[in-house]
């Protein structure tokens, strides 16, 4: 059999990976968008192989770079199903949802003539339109995590949860061929222990070829606080010791959740100062009710939490806004407050108009919780621009500007290596490094080759023979 990276390959976004068997039967591990390098939906309108040769496709985790690519595959004539766990099910089809509306309204801009004359760009259409979204939908078939699967008789997978967000899986795939049985995992998106509400990533304990992630490789994630005291340290400096505002640009799924948790628990040791809590993202509204949804598949904490406290996602002073004529009236709340808002680069989406009437007070702070890529208003922030254009305008940056990796949902470079270490080395034949930039897959595949294990950095479009 053989695997190949077409996606993610050296990099990380655009997560596509596949595994064709000597019969012939081809599947896909993930199609997700890829937006490395400042590439734009429409880069994402193709594929580099036969689209009719995929007879499956298994989804680990919900997130756009590993979904996204879906409704563009079913577009191009993939008429095969989906498999995934029931979570990521629901939460693919609300991010996939939600990237239809982002690339209409983009659409809509690119009409105007204002955009025409000042980018020189013609009409830029949406990559793909709702009714692939819900075509999509309807090819999901979910299944549980740890129940294995037949497909044929040569083909058999498992989805183990690997933390990073809820519904996430590596899947091990169970080959028979030629009369030899061969496993074959691939990591998907591995988290972190001890992450809010989420389960712990579990380890894999016996495969023939691991094919991983490598996002933190060579990195480690600080560990001198919890994220509830850089919360209680951030909001009592920003909203007790003066009268500010403390904005966090999260993402709807899965950040704010583990944040509206955090400050959950701090509320009820009362640790948590007196301010209105507003989390101002429909998109989190529904991302929550799938958190509720899915609830057994929480950790221990949470599960806990729940019968001593109930809903996590509940609690005085915290207000979930969902009109956006709500969210213009937080501008004139004049109290200290937390605003809570995506998108968590700060491209596009309410946290713009949040950012737009506090960048230039000095008593506001802004917390990044999530990684900034660059190119974004938020990596110009974290890089320390003195002014931003903002709706048009130039403002002067007098907030000040902060961050935490503690609500970072990947594992990093020791995490990694525990995972790895964790399979039995007797029978690991190899390992691939995909899912990562380069010089953190070189200090990943180091540190595999010292415990005498053969790491390779998978290079897209290469079939590697297992
Ligand atoms: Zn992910």
């Amino acid at each position: 059999m053989e695997f190949i990276s077409w996606g993610a390959a050296e990099q990380v976004t655009g997560s596509m990976h596949m595994l064709k068997l000597s019969s012939g039967y081809t599947v896909l591990i993930d199609c997700g968008l890829d937006y490395d390098n400042n590439k734009k939906p429409l880069d994402n309108d193709g594929f580099p192989f036969d689209v009719n040769e995929i007879d499956l496709i298994v989804l680990t985790h919900a997130h756009i770079d590993h979904s996204g690519n879906i409704p563009t595959i079913i577009k191009h004539g993939y008429e095969g199903q989906i498999i995934s766990t029931a979570a990521t099910k629901d939460l693919a089809e609300l991010l996939m949802a939600d990237s239809v509306n982002i690339f209409v309204e983009k659409a809509k801009k690119s009409k105007s003539k204002k955009y025409k004359r000042s980018k020189n760009e013609f009409h830029e259409r949406p990559l793909y339109l709702h009714k692939h979204v819900m075509d999509a939908v309807d090819r999901f078939v979910t299944i549980p995590f740890h129940k294995k699967f037949e497909i044929s008789k040569e083909l058999s997978l498992e989805l183990i949860p690997s933390g990073h967000l809820l519904g996430a899986a590596s899947v091990v795939f169970y080959v028979t061929e030629d009369g030899t049985n061969k496993s074959i995992a691939f990591s998907g998106d591995i988290g972190r222990r001890n992450y809010p509400i989420l389960a712990d990533p579990e380890t894999l304990n016996e495969v023939d070829y691991l094919i991983t992630e490598s996002t933190y490789g060579g990195r480690l994630h600080s560990k001198d606080k919890t994220i509830e005291q850089v919360l209680i340290e951030t909001i009592n400096d920003t909203c007790v010791k003066q009268p500010g505002r403390l904005i966090i640009p999260a993402f709807s799924i899965g950040r704010t959740q583990a944040l509206v948790y955090a400050l959950h628990k701090l509320f009820n040791e009362k640790k948590l100062a007196p301010v209105k809590i507003f989390v101002d993202s429909p998109m989190s509204i529904a991302g929550t009710e799938i958190y509720r949804k899915h609830h057994a598949l929480l950790n221990e904490e949470a599960q806990d939490f729940f019968r001593k406290f109930g809903d996590e996602f509940e609690f005085d002073g915290l207000k979930y806004v969902e009109t956006l004529k709500e969210s213009k009236q937080i501008a004139s709340y004049f109290e200290p407050c937390i605003i809570i808002s995506s998108a968590g680069m700060l491209e596009g989406g309410r946290i713009q108009d949040h950012l737009y009437h506090n960048i230039q007070n000095y008593y506001a702070n802004i917390l990044f919780i999530g990684y900034c890529a660059k190119g974004t208003l938020g990596r110009r922030l974290l890089d320390g621009v003195p002014v931003v254009k903002i709706n048009g305008r130039e403002l002067s940056v007098f907030a000040g500007i902060k961050q935490t990796d503690l609500l970072s949902a990947h594992a990093d470079h020791e995490d990694l290596m525990n995972y790895i270490k964790a399979i039995d080395k007797t029978k690991l034949k190899r390992v691939f490094l995909v899912h990562g930039e380069r010089n953190s897959m070189e200090a990943l595949q180091t540190n595999i080759e010292l415990m005498g294990i053969n790491a390779e950095i998978a290079i897209k479009g290469k079939a590697y023979q297992l």
